[in-house]
């Protein structure tokens, strides 16, 4: 990176909570030259509260294509710049993305100063599997746009994750209802590090009853957390070239032999081939 330039800092702030603010998210702050904030008033509440005075322009998603190249030719002449957006961590459904994207095509260094993220809060509390999970950010407002988003995600094995706002969320529980079995396990994370924070896990069904039923758990900000479904081994089949395979080999070799062989071309398992092998032949033989 030339020397002279200065960095882009992308700065995470409280998702509710004002203390979730690190020391070093504080002094970043400071200590640069321009703060963009996606909304200007907005920031000036949380950078007051910390005693801090830089200089803020706005950076929303009606003005950061057009603004970026600007911000970054300031950086290219050595200014630092931060980049904060409402609550939590920018790029993540908030704005930023052209100007860290034109950051990295300028060799600008982009330095992340990590904190609070709805997202990552609502999952590792949720006790759903989080090993591996993918991230919906705000899902469609129309019904048939998000049973359609629903219906493509229902067999996905990870867990899913998304933001909902309150306005849909009982029709958001409805659409879910139409698509997955009321037994699957969700979770709901409202109003994180707020005064009516609650995380909650439970049946579709129940989570589906208990906000329809309870008007609280219909205000607030939302992260809906869907568990990936359980596929059943015993269920799974041989793909079309698999079963080719085995009947090709069950022509020529005996059930034994067939069934090894298939093993090693197709690399399907040994016990399945081996039940569909006795299946083909006692069909054959009737
Ligand atoms: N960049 C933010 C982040 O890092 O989480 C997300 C910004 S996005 C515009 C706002 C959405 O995030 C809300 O509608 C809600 O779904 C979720 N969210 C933000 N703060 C939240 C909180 N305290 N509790 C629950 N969900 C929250």
């Amino acid at each position: 990176m030339p020397d002279q330039y200065g960095t882009l800092y992308v700065v995470a702030t409280p998702i509710g909570n004002l203390a979730d603010f690190s020391l070093r998210a504080i002094e970043t702050l400071q200590q640069v030259d321009l703060i963009c904030a996606e909304d200007t008033r907005h920031a000036r509440t949380l950078l007051q509260h910390h005693g801090i005075t830089t200089h803020c322009i706005a950076l929303h998603q009606h003005n950061e294509d057009h603004a970026a190249q600007g911000i970054i030719e300031k950086i290219q002449q050595g200014i630092s710049i931060a980049i904060i957006s409402d609550a939590g961590t920018p790029l993540i459904s908030d704005p930023g993305m052209p100007l860290v994207a034109l950051a990295h095509a300028s060799n600008i260094t982009v330095a992340p100063i990590p904190g609070a993220c709805a997202l990552i809060a609502a999952l590792s509390t949720s006790g759903l599997p989080v090993t591996q999970f993918s991230f919906l950010g705000f899902i469609p407002r129309t019904s048939s746009a998000r049973r359609n988003l629903f219906n493509e995600k229902k067999n996905s094995t990870e867990t899913w994750v998304f933001y909902e706002s309150c306005h849909r969320i009982a029709d958001c529980m409805n659409d879910l209802a139409s698509v997955l079995p009321p037994d699957r396990i969700i979770a709901i994370a409202r109003e994180i590090t707020k005064m009516h924070e609650t995380i909650i896990k439970s049946s579709l069904q129940d989570m589906r009853t208990l906000i329809e039923t309870d008007n609280n758990m219909r205000r607030g900000e939302f992260v809906v957390m869907i568990t990936g479904a359980v596929i059943d081994k015993k269920e799974e089949g041989l793909t079309e070239q698999q079963l080719k395979t085995l009947k090709a080999l069950l022509q020529e070799c005996t059930i034994k032999t067939a069934v090894s062989l298939a093993v090693e071309i197709t690399g399907a398992r040994k016990k399945l081939l081996y039940q569909t092998a006795l299946e083909l032949s006692s069909n054959n033989q009737k």
